[in-house]
């Protein structure tokens, strides 16, 4: 099994550091420290999946994640030196699978490399978890038990579960739950969250299927383990 696996990071310790995890977890690591290099490394290499940092010599990583878009759907994890920024690189809808904010462990990129993986490789389906959406009454259950959701709750669970592992803003879920108004402040989005995940708490213990990011934004992952 050759997982290669593009490590763009113009800090040399740092790839370096990455490279050696990714390589203990059974991935082929390759680095490049130029943002200039990447789009014909792809083209002649190819990868099962790009760690981008955001800022880089040559070319930066929004540039270079737009045009790897243009012609591959290779799953991309961005990094970013600030939390801030996530939530702008959210709006911008570039396409990344997932996003990294520095400093990290390199355990948890190992991490999340092979749930970005397993999510797009493999796909599971929410029914397989013992959930689901009844989108003509709005109910939605666990093991056929109620959850007894209100139509906000329902619709927030349909949009996560909809888009496994893609992050949200808030702000982005405002606008597809409140499309007419922006009176909504996100301490709203917050609090109807809060109320979904305490339902799903209590209807699957052993689960955390929203998962939040440093307060940026909400997403729903499948659970690593499945009884
Ligand atoms: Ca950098």
């Amino acid at each position: 099994m050759h997982q290669q696996i593009l490590i763009v990071e113009d800090e040399p310790k740092l790839a370096a550091l990455l490279a050696d995890y990714l390589l203990q977890a059974g991935f082929q690591p390759v680095c490049l420290g130029n943002g200039l290099e990447v789009i014909p490394w792809l083209h002649s290499h190819g990868a099962v999946l790009v760690l981008l940092d955001l800022m880089l010599p040559g070319r930066d990583g929004l540039e270079v994640c737009r045009e790897i878009r243009g012609f591959s759907a290779v799953p991309i994890i961005m990094v970013t030196a600030r939390v801030e920024e996530v939530d702008r690189l959210l709006g911008l809808e570039l396409g990344a699978d997932d996003y990294i904010c520095k400093p990290f462990s390199p355990r948890e990129v190992v991490a999340r490399v092979k749930a970005v993986l397993r999510r797009t490789v493999e796909q599971p389906q929410v029914e397989e978890l013992g959930l689901k959406l009844d989108n003509e009454r709005y109910r939605a259950t666990w093991n056929n038990r109620d959850l007894e959701l209100t139509a906000v709750e329902y619709n927030l669970l349909q949009i996560l579960v909809d888009h496994p592992g893609k992050l949200f803003s808030r702000g982005q879920l405002m606008d597809r739950i409140y499309p007419d108004q922006r009176v909504v402040s996100d301490r709203t989005i917050d609090s109807h969250i809060k109320k979904l995940r305490k339902k799903l708490h209590l209807a699957a213990p052993s689960y955390e299927l929203i998962h939040s990011l440093y307060g940026v934004g909400y997403k729903f992952e499948f659970p690593d383990h499945r009884p």
